[in-house]
């Protein structure tokens, strides 16, 4: 037998159809909340069913009751994390009460979203700009809302402007993206082959002499003009491109701040200018050319770097090693600690045994070695040669390949983060991808209920 009160402790909810009944008690048991405040002069009350009705969503509710019952949320897993969110704020719960083990699956959707935005702000999948997009690139609102045409030198800066900085938007883009290509490819291979010892050589002419009446012979004879020089043509037509190419984009962008501040276009301008300083400063001021000059000149081959701008794949490994920067500095302090204790190690234990020829016979030369060996390179210039240093020896290598491997997993998670997110945006019309601003952790308020 149900004693009366036993009903009369009971009570039903209707949310969105579903129907729920619990103890009165029950939801008392967290204060301030909109379950806690429940009476019958309330809007929701339907006295003819003797229940409460509640518009919202049925299958976030259960979790709701379910923490009044049990004092643990957990995220229902059939639902999406903004609207959990919204159901919580509605019944006047804190989104910070869900259970440490759901916490990973309910704060998803905001590492998901500050995903979304960071492509979004990158213009990662920016093909072509709309002509909107371009006009408030270059702050020519103002002729489109006074309604005039934009002035011939205008359209034509923006024209250009396309063309060279969005590389896929034209067929005349396309074109120029690859005269691009190729000429850093054939001034970084020239670069490269230049240092061939074959490349290196003179020419050399055979001239008959006589050397009597009756006798003659072949004589080489340099010619002066050096292999080389072809090297030297084929330098000069790449950097005269490439001098046109960043006046053009200098004069037509937007925002010369942001230019002259972009990495790949400092890059781009030190390795011309200093092609141009060397052949100033060896031809027409004859010094005479050193290591020196060779070494800087190395900056060409970085200019290969700017082919990361062309795809937008290469540009999320770059994002994704910006955004796991944290990891990476983490994994340099621990490299060093390591070599540094395994250097040391190593010092003191080959010097224990006595040993004619030891490697190791200062800690600076130690370091050298632990680097190799930590990195898992391995040179094998120096090795230990007792048996504690073995051990040592063995030691830092096996502590070498656990440190490499560990964080990897990480920045390619982050990489694989952001392409499945672009793969997947790429497929949605661009008018979708708009995303939503993601919100800070607020504090719920609970509104006088009726
Ligand atoms: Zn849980």
């Amino acid at each position: 037998m149900i004693s009366l009160s036993d009903i009369e402790s009971r009570i039903v909810l209707n949310v969105g159809g579903t129907r729920f009944e619990t103890m009165k008690s029950t939801l008392k048991k967290l204060p301030a909340t909109r379950l806690s405040k429940l009476t019958e002069q309330l809007s929701h009350y339907d006295p003819v069913l003797n229940e409460y009705f509640f518009d919202r969503n049925p299958n976030v509710f259960s979790q709701v009751l379910n923490y009044y019952r049990t004092g643990k949320l957990h995220y229902p897993t059939n639902v999406c994390g903004p609207l959990f969110e919204d159901e919580l704020s509605y019944w006047g719960l804190q989104r910070e009460d869900v259970e440490p083990c759901c916490w990973m699956t309910y704060t998803r959707h905001r590492s998901t979203q500050e995903t979304l935005q960071i492509i979004d702000s990158l213009e990662l999948d920016t093909l072509c700009s709309t002509k909107e997009d371009i006009m408030k690139k270059f702050h020519y609102e103002d002729e489109i809302l006074q309604g005039r045409e934009l002035s011939t030198g205008k359209r034509i800066r923006t024209i250009i402007w396309q063309i060279f900085e969005e590389s896929r938007s034209s067929t005349i883009s396309k074109i120029i993206t690859v005269i691009s290509v190729f000429f850093i490819l054939i001034s970084i291979m020239s670069f490269m082959l230049q240092t061939m010892s074959v490349f290196n050589v003179t020419e050399i002419n055979f001239v008959t002499a006589y050397i009597n009446s009756t006798t003659m012979k072949r004589m080489p004879t340099p010619n002066g003009e050096d292999i080389t020089q072809a090297f030297q043509i084929i330098q000069w037509t790449c950097n005269a491109w490439f001098i046109f190419e960043i006046t053009i984009r200098f004069i037509v962008s937007p925002n010369k701040t942001l230019f002259c501040k972009s990495a790949f276009n400092i890059i781009d301008f030190l390795a011309t200018f200093w092609f141009v300083l060397t052949y100033i400063l060896t031809n027409i001021f004859h010094i005479p050319e050193n290591e020196g000059f060779d070494l800087i000149s190395t900056i060409r081959v970085v200019r290969i770097f700017r082919l990361c701008t062309l795809h937008p794949g290469l540009k999320i490994i770059v994002i994704a090693m910006q955004y796991s920067s944290t990891i990476l500095w983490l994994l340099i302090f621990f490299v060093f600690t390591a070599i540094a204790l395994t250097a040391s190690f190593i010092y003191y234990a080959e010097r224990s045994t006595p040993n004619e020829d030891n490697y190791f016979t200062s800690i600076p030369d130690s370091l050298w070695f632990s680097m190799i060996t930590v990195t898992t390179i391995g040179y094998g210039d120096l090795y230990p040669k007792t048996l504690l240093g073995m051990l040592v020896g063995a030691v830092t290598t096996i502590a070498g390949v656990l440190i490499i491997d560990l964080p990897m997993p990480i920045i390619v998670e982050t990489f694989a983060n952001f392409n499945t997110h672009l793969t997947a945006r790429s497929k949605l019309p661009k008018k979708r991808r708009k995303i939503a601003v993601v919100e800070k952790p607020r504090k719920v308020q609970v509104s006088p209920l009726g």
